[in-house]
């Protein structure tokens, strides 16, 4: 598909946008079966203290603030250990910048997490974040990243990517690290056998052509590298942000481009297999509707999560996979655990 041809898909608003869906979902089947998955999952925010001061961020908190954390290496271990007690394949762990971390605090957040939960896999850091350890340590991304896959990193989350336009950056999250950058870090993982996720945050500032230039991109990488395991749409989620209080985004993506993002990426994005919905930034129903679009994937249990919350989400803790299947089976498909690589549990 070209580049005008999805930004033609995504403009589309009156009833052809069910013949889109329709088409994704058609490419849905063909590429992932019958099934919907997902992966027991908990996430572990290890501080909200930040040096940044994204504009769509209702999470990070400045040293001082009401509401700061940074857990010990106690607390993050038993909460790895609860973690395993529920069964989860997958710890998802994302923080702040915080002021004193290095390199050596991210290894040491990925060694503490196996002590607590041996075998469960480690999601966790972005390309922000390995930017961000090798400045303060003075060393390479390579190496940082070659330090955690050592300590026992699975795989990379693939967020702090919001839209890949160093124009929107610069008014979203201008303490980010720029596009080529993003793009190095991404490409420097997956060369060092490191599987990442990709992302987009949608609904904000951005335009439709922006949208497609980050699709493209994460094509191009793609086609280079393999080391996508899945695109993640996210959704912004605008109530408690610095962004929308300023005036400068609209309140969230509505619902038809919500509908839209999943299936132009589905019909987009040839060599991803796998569309995830966020249930957690669209709400389960809309999630449901992603899951007829092009989406074969609901995502994780989450079990305890605070990013989007801090960001104005509501009932964002916890999917019982009880309620997946739920929803599954509603539009006629079965409901398939996975671990983070796609493979069957
Ligand atoms: S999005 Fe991440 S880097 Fe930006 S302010 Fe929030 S916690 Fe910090």
């Amino acid at each position: 598909m070209s580049d005008e041809d999805a930004i033609m898909l995504f403009s589309v608003n009156d009833r052809r946008i069910w013949q889109i869906a329709a088409s994704a979902d058609e490419k849905r089947e063909k590429v992932t079966g019958p099934v919907v998955t997902f992966v027991r999952n908990q996430n572990i925010n290890v501080t909200n203290y930040c040096i940044n001061s994204c504009g769509f961020c209702g999470f990070s908190k400045k040293e001082g603030e009401a509401g700061g954390y940074l857990s010990s290496r106690d607390e993050i271990r038993n909460k790895a250990a609860l973690a395993r007690q529920r069964n989860v394949t997958e710890i998802c762990t994302v923080s702040g910048l915080h002021p004193d971390f290095d390199a050596e605090s991210y290894t040491d957040i990925i060694t503490t997490l196996r002590e607590g939960a041996p075998r469960v896999h480690i999601h966790a850091s972005n390309p922000m974040e390995v930017a961000y350890a090798a400045r303060k340590s003075g060393i390479t991304t390579a190496e940082v990243l070659q330090q955690m896959k050592e300590a026992g990193l699975g795989s990379l989350c693939g967020t702090a990517a919001e839209i890949l336009v160093d124009d929107v950056r610069k008014v979203i999250c201008p303490g980010k690290i720029p596009t080529d950058e993003w793009i190095r870090i991404i490409k420097e993982a997956h060369t060092l056998g490191i599987p990442t996720t990709a992302t987009i945050m949608y609904g904000h500032c951005e335009t439709v052509k922006d949208r497609i230039s980050h699709l493209s991109i994460l094509r191009s990488i793609q086609d280079d590298t393999r080391g996508f395991t899945e695109f993640v749409p996210l959704s912004f989620v605008h109530m408690n942000t610095p962004l929308f209080r300023k005036g400068l985004a609209r309140p969230g993506a509505t619902g038809r481009e919500d509908l839209l993002m999943t299936a132009v990426s589905r019909l987009y994005l040839d060599n991803i297999d796998h569309i995830q919905v966020s249930w957690v930034k669209t709400g389960v129903k809309m999630a449901q509707i992603g899951l007829m679009a092009g989406a074969d994937d609901l995502g994780g249990t989450m079990y305890e999560e605070s990013i989007s919350k801090g960001a104005g989400a509501v009932n964002t803790d916890y999917l019982d996979p009880a309620e997946m299947e739920r929803v599954a089976l509603d539009i006629g498909r079965t409901l398939h655990e996975r671990d983070t690589l796609y493979r069957v549990v």
